[in-house]
């Protein structure tokens, strides 16, 4: 299907500012300007966007779906990192049938659509040596049938660690072999290469410094490179990845990461809240990226990453909402908006502007996950944009209508959506999907989490 959208109230290009219609041909771009006419020798259907500004779909670089039937568990809600891993994930951890977990990844996915969102990288650590292959398939089938750019970051532990809630729960361990065996089943049945794809494997022990062996690491990234696949984990999210790296490997968690080979332009971390300033000046020197995910951070007390000083130094920067267990609204827009706002509390009021926070959050993101030809809208890019509906009081205050979503922040209103050049989101409604049945499943899916634990 092709599209002609017209009447845009803006368009956020930084190629054609100016433009208010836009044209889609065969999953791209083709054409920004004013006035286009249609072609009736061609057939495209036309969509008025009166009323609307369009976006580049926004990219969610860090994720954890099965999260998404665990939000608000009263157990973990007052906890900080290890102890909510503990109360929440962990406990969890054991219970999620494919079933559930495809019912958590509809869920997921639907709030990132509805925020927004055209890519999602998700950080799917449910593997233990016993794992059937349905569990991850559950995540593939979902972002298939919502039509989203997905990329599945293959968590991993290879020992039970310094994370308690593992031991605690009897998690199971996989071997490297076992590990690197199930990456290339899944490599050679999903991954897809290319700037637009719309499935990617990334290689994602979920920490480095407390459920892997430096050998593990040293494996992974070696097979990661040898098959052209993007490498990323948690890192420096609370003090105790420093203060564990000291004590285990006797340096700080970045040199540790740089000595197993886990730093480069093919790596990105979640968090980095404890960088200090070596850690930026490395992260900085090997184009190692970040994904900021302020709300969580904020949600479990741990701290504000220092985003304006990897920035400054010249890190790539990208945003993710994290998991729903500790980023309840699951929306890229609140994201967005909270980094708009947090770092401006931290370092003064021109810390952050409109245009940098939207770039991290569709450009920069994409970048780091390697969909270079995503991210903008361009003449010759993949077709993943949003258009946002401001036909709205709240909206009708604001002086600069194409950032008043992410000015005024939620609710926003996603009138249609597309991801190369297919639309997703129809007059407010994602495509293939019934709210009220998914609202059901959850339910159902929450009860049969708790039932036995
Ligand atoms: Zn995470």
């Amino acid at each position: 299907m092709d599209y002609l959208i017209k009447n845009t109230v803006a368009i956020a290009s930084t190629e054609f500012p100016d433009a208010r219609d836009l044209r889609i041909r065969g999953g791209y771009i083709t054409e920004l300007g004013n006035a286009l006419a249609p072609t009736p020798e061609d057939p495209e259907t036309v969509i008025d966007a009166s009323g609307c500004v369009a976006w580049p779909g926004l990219v969610n670089t860090h994720h954890h779906l099965a999260q998404s039937i665990m939000k608000g568990v009263p157990e973990g809600l007052n906890q900080d990192l290890g102890g909510w891993l503990g109360s929440v994930p962990y406990r969890f951890w054991p219970k999620v049938t494919p079933d559930l977990m495809y019912h958590a990844a509809r869920l997921g996915l639907f709030e990132l659509i509805r925020s927004g969102t055209t890519t999602c990288a998700d950080h799917h650590y449910l593997y233990h040596s016993t794992t059937t292959p349905e569990l991850e398939e559950a995540v593939w089938q979902a972002a298939e049938e919502l039509g989203i750019r997905m990329v599945v970051c293959r968590g991993s532990a290879t020992e039970t660690g310094s994370h308690e809630g593992m031991i605690e729960h009897k998690i199971e361990p996989e071997s490297v072999d076992q590990i690197i065996q199930r990456l290339e089943e899944t490599r050679k049945k999903h991954h897809q290469t290319g700037p637009d794809a719309m499935k990617k494997l990334v290689v994602a022990p979920t920490s480095l410094i407390h459920s892997s062996s430096p050998e593990g690491l040293k494996a992974q990234a070696e097979w990661a490179r040898a098959n052209g696949l993007k490498m990323h984990s948690h890192l420096l999210e609370v003090t105790f990845d420093e203060t564990q790296a000291r004590k285990k490997y006797g340096q700080s968690a970045i040199d540790y990461a740089e000595s197993c080979g886990w730093l480069g332009p093919d790596v990105w971390y979640a968090h980095l809240v404890h960088s200090d300033a070596h850690a930026i000046e490395r992260l900085a020197a090997t184009q190692t990226g970040i994904s900021h995910c302020p709300t969580s951070n904020c949600r479990l007390g741990s701290g504000i990453a220092p985003v304006i000083r990897l920035a400054e130094a010249g890190a790539p920067i990208s945003l993710g909402v994290d998991g729903s267990a500790s980023a309840e609204s699951g929306s890229m827009l609140q994201e967005l908006n909270l980094t708009w706002l947090i770092h401006r509390a931290q370092n003064g009021p021109d810390a952050t502007t409109l245009e940098q926070v939207l770039e991290w959050g569709s450009q920069s993101g994409a970048d780091i996950l390697g969909l270079y030809n995503t991210g903008s809208l361009a003449v010759g890019k993949a077709a993943d944009l949003v258009l946002y509906d401001i036909d709205k009081p709240r909206f009708a205050g604001v002086h600069v209508p194409l950032m008043s979503p992410l000015m005024c922040g939620e609710p926003v209103h996603v009138k249609n959506s597309f991801i190369q050049g297919t639309r997703i989101v129809s007059d407010g409604c994602v495509a293939g999907l019934d709210e009220t049945e998914l609202t059901q499943s959850v339910r159902n899916s929450v009860a049969a989490l708790l039932n036995g634990v």
